[in-house]
């Protein structure tokens, strides 16, 4: 049996781990010149840099549970989980999850506090109905209006600056104009209780473990796949190799966006559902220091009225130890959703000069400290669920469901932006072909 996937990010190696692990043996074709994708890790001297994907909530079961089969755990660490807002230069510093910090915090006034604690109890009063990859017709009813209309009428500008807006950029890598107000309840009624995990030996190590033994084509780039209907079989054509392989199955482990331009059978009514899920490019400049930088929270984050570049700066060194060498320092900043689409093409140089001045404006003299800067580029980030997006998902993956079994989907724009979600569409993807197999 000729199984092919496309593309090893999470989804596509957490495919063809499974399916290896049952006796098939795909060939993996990738774009790049490393496995993991969004979940990978770069190395510069002795420094350990996630290029993405660099937290594992204690909710993401499913990835904790393959670190563990794995052979991982050892290099599991909880970091604090603290998260500190940055207002005029004020630091206001939060452990995400303690009650304790939450009424002391001073980024909220009171009529803010109880707002949030009303919206708290309010979606943890819809429980199951907040499960976004399963929406009942409640679900569905509360993505009708976005996160910002939402909180400006009913609520205040000050929760959606200082509440929605971080979270937002931290969680979904977007802003709250673009994504509804299920989605923002389904964030805050899990805030209570929230571990965050990481991986001191970078997230890549994962990639690296699950690509043992797999057959990854990388600097493989895919240019497209058609069906031979009567061999039943699919034709793959790569770039810059005249020979057009076949294959009995395929598995799609790309982001949606990229299937509709890849697989040239897909059918025009599920193209246009695709090309309604909507993505947000993403970068992320990670910055080596001459010395540690010690202070603040694991993530900090700031207005967007005063900062407009920075959405996230993770201090590296509450990944635990092993990533940065002995008296040095690691920055990683995540840009916001503005500024990675209007600097996406920009040089190397450019980008990293417009960093290192907010980073400045933040932290008075930074960029004197600074060793190096790498830029990442993310054209697909992550997915935003402006109003309708849930509705559009169910359709989606109901009309997925029943293409033809040879073929099958993972990846993120299925449901969220995660590796859960990636490592979870990738096993079942696998279920799929080993289904059509027996
Ligand atoms: C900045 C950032 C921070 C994030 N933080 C977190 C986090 O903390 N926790 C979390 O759970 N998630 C996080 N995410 C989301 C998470 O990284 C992704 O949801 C997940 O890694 C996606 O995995 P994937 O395999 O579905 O897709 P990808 O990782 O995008 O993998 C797709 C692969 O396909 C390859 N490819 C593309 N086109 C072709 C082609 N034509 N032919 C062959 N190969 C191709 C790509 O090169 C890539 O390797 C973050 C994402 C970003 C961008």
């Amino acid at each position: 049996m000729r199984v092919g996937i496309i593309g090893a990010g999470i989804a596509g190696l957490s495919a063809g781990y499974r399916l290896a692990q049952q006796g098939v043996h795909p060939v993996i074709f990738e774009k790049g010149s490393f496995s993991g994708g969004r979940m990978s890790s770069d190395r510069i001297d002795d420094f350990i840099i996630d290029r993405g994907a660099y937290t594992i909530p204690e909710t993401h079961h499913h990835f904790l549970n393959l670190i563990k089969e794995l052979g991982l755990s050892a290099s599991l660490v909880e970091t604090p989980g603290t998260s500190s807002t940055f207002v005029s230069g004020e630091e206001h510093k939060i452990k995400i999850g303690s009650p304790m910090d939450f009424f002391k915090y001073r980024l909220l006034n009171l009529k803010n506090k109880k707002d949030l604690i009303k919206l708290f109890l309010y979606a943890k009063s819809l429980g199951e109905k907040l499960n976004l990859n399963a929406p009942t017709q409640k679900t569905l009813a509360l993505e009708k209006e976005t996160v910002s209309d939402y909180l400006i009428k009913n609520y205040s500008k000050e929760l959606l600056e200082k509440i929605a807006g971080p979270i937002f950029a931290d969680l979904y890598l977007g802003i709250p104009e673009d994504n509804s107000k299920a989605v923002f309840l389904s964030a805050i009624r899990n805030l209570t209780h929230f571990k965050i995990f990481t991986l001191n030996t970078g997230m890549g190590v994962v990639a690296q473990k699950m690509q043992e033994g797999l057959d990854v084509r990388f600097n493989t780039a895919v240019l497209s796949i058609r069906e031979n209907k009567q061999a039943g079989t699919y034709h793959v054509e790569v770039e810059g190799d005249p020979t057009i392989y076949e294959f009995d199955k395929i598995i799609f482990a790309v982001p949606l966006p990229l299937v509709v331009e890849l697989f040239k059978d897909l059918p025009e009514s599920l193209r246009n559902i695709i090309k309604k899920i909507h993505f947000t490019p993403s970068m992320v400049v990670a910055m080596g220091l001459k010395k540690p930088f010690d202070s603040h929270s694991f993530m900090n984050n700031f207005l967007r009225e005063e900062i407009r570049t920075l959405a996230t700066v993770v201090l590296d060194h509450f990944k635990g130890p092993g990533r940065i060498p002995k008296g040095k320092g690691l920055a990683t900043a995540i840009l916001t959703k503005n500024a990675s689409e209007d600097l996406f093409h920009k040089t190397e140089n450019k980008i990293t000069k417009i960093v290192l001045d907010e980073m400045d404006s933040v932290w008075p003299s930074f960029s004197s400290n600074i060793l190096f800067a790498r830029v990442y580029r993310w054209p697909f980030g992550g997915v935003q669920f402006p109003p309708g997006t849930l509705a559009q998902q169910v359709s989606m993956r109901e009309a997925l469901d029943k293409l033809d079994k040879s073929v099958a989907f993972a990846s993120d724009g299925l449901y969220r932006a995660s590796m859960e979600v990636s490592l979870r569409t990738g096993f079942k993807a696998s279920e799929r072909i080993m289904a059509g197999i027996e």
